[in-house]
């Protein structure tokens, strides 16, 4: 018999592992990434029963203490049709730099720890080797730039110390660019789009061979960089608006346009960004991941759509439940009749091909 590992290792787009590990959420007890645990999404054990081959490990910094006027999450306005989060206050340089170095550190304290099981991978031939032998490829990912100074110092180190992806945004603004607020029903179109820093931000990343995120991006900044880039246009956690009319969602143009480029959406596994109505209501069957799946294929065709789970970050359905429950997910697309070939698409190769467009070397 066959583990899904072995069969087709799932590459994911995006989880806040490193984050949820770093700063455990109230109530989460001391534990190891390499233990098995109740909470959170994703350790190592899960990931391997799950068939979890790695992906994309974000470094977000959470709003500064001093500016959080409740516990996170418990700020959402319920409106009379959706919802909508009061905007975050931006983030200082000092304290971003200060607390992604723990989270870099961390994740480089796992991959001393587990003795050659899990890799930091820095080349598509790393990515390659990794997803072939089992081993946990890692991906390091900034999740808003607010670490980056505006001489672009600290993303020339970061990059030598393996960074190979960025989101400019968050869902809040920076000196780059205007990330969406979350708001639901309402367009992605919230705000100026990119700052000329920000311009500045995407050559530097396109010449070092980091990859840009999309995600959280609002829609003027998603033209901005679609002028300007010169790699395939990605989203790395997010889904298709006209199924989930939410602020975090892709427009049919946006949608079009990341096929065009070659490019790759990972869908979330958010419910509030699956559902119709926007709800976050963890009885949300798994069968709407799949609609947004079925919906970008329709579109855009089966090269351009992956997995972005938002782990540790975000609530997944029930029926889902962790890491562990990606065979699941598997099961579902094979009954919707999707061959071996898609599924070794859509759970890594599309991954692996716009990375090694993207990267240098
Ligand atoms: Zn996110």
């Amino acid at each position: 018999m066959t583990t899904p590992q072995q069969q087709w290792p799932i590459f994911d787009g995006h989880n806040d592992t490193l984050l949820r590990l770093y700063k455990p959420m109230e109530g989460d007890p001391p534990r190891s990434f390499f233990q098995r645990s109740s909470y959170g999404h994703i350790d190592f054990p899960r990931a391997k029963d799950g068939g979890f081959g790695g992906g994309f490990f974000a470094v977000y910094v959470p709003p500064h203490p001093s500016t959080v006027k409740g516990p996170p999450g418990y700020n959402m306005i319920v409106t009379e049709t959706g919802y909508e989060i009061p905007s975050f206050d931006e983030v200082e340089y000092e304290y971003a730099l200060d607390f992604a170095m723990g989270m870099v550190a961390q994740l480089f304290q796992w991959e001393t720890e587990s003795r050659g099981q899990l890799q930091v991978v820095k080349n598509a031939a790393e990515l390659n080797r990794c997803l072939r032998k089992g081993i946990m490829a890692a991906v390091l990912h900034f999740e808003g730039a607010e670490m980056i100074d505006p001489d672009f110092h600290s993303l020339e180190v970061f990059y030598k110390t393996g960074l190979r992806s960025l989101g400019p945004v968050w869902s809040r603004s920076n000196k780059f660019a205007h990330g969406v607020p979350f708001k639901f029903p309402h367009s992605p179109d919230t705000g100026p789009g990119l700052t000329e820093l920000g311009q500045e931000l995407i050559k530097a990343c396109n010449q070092l061979g980091i990859m840009v995120d999309l995600a959280h991006m609002n829609q003027k900044g998603f033209w901005d960089v679609a002028e300007l880039t010169n790699a395939p246009l990605v989203v790395t956690h997010s889904a298709a608006h006209m199924l989930c009319p939410s602020t975090r969602n892709l427009t049919n143009e946006q949608i079009d346009a990341i096929g065009q480029t070659k490019g790759v959406i990972g869908i979330n596994f958010n419910v509030r960004d699956l559902r119709a109505d926007g709800k976050t209501e963890l009885d949300t069957p798994l069968l709407e991941t799949v609609r947004h799946i079925n919906y970008l294929v329709r579109r855009i065709g089966i090269d351009h759509v992956a997995f972005g789970s938002d782990f540790d970050g975000t609530n997944v359905s029930n029926e889902l439940g962790d890491v562990a429950g990606l065979p699941k997910l598997i099961d579902l697309l094979e009954e919707e009749g999707y061959d071996k070939v898609s599924l070794r698409k859509l759970t890594h190769r599309n991954w692996v091909r716009v990375l090694k467009q993207t990267w240098k070397g």
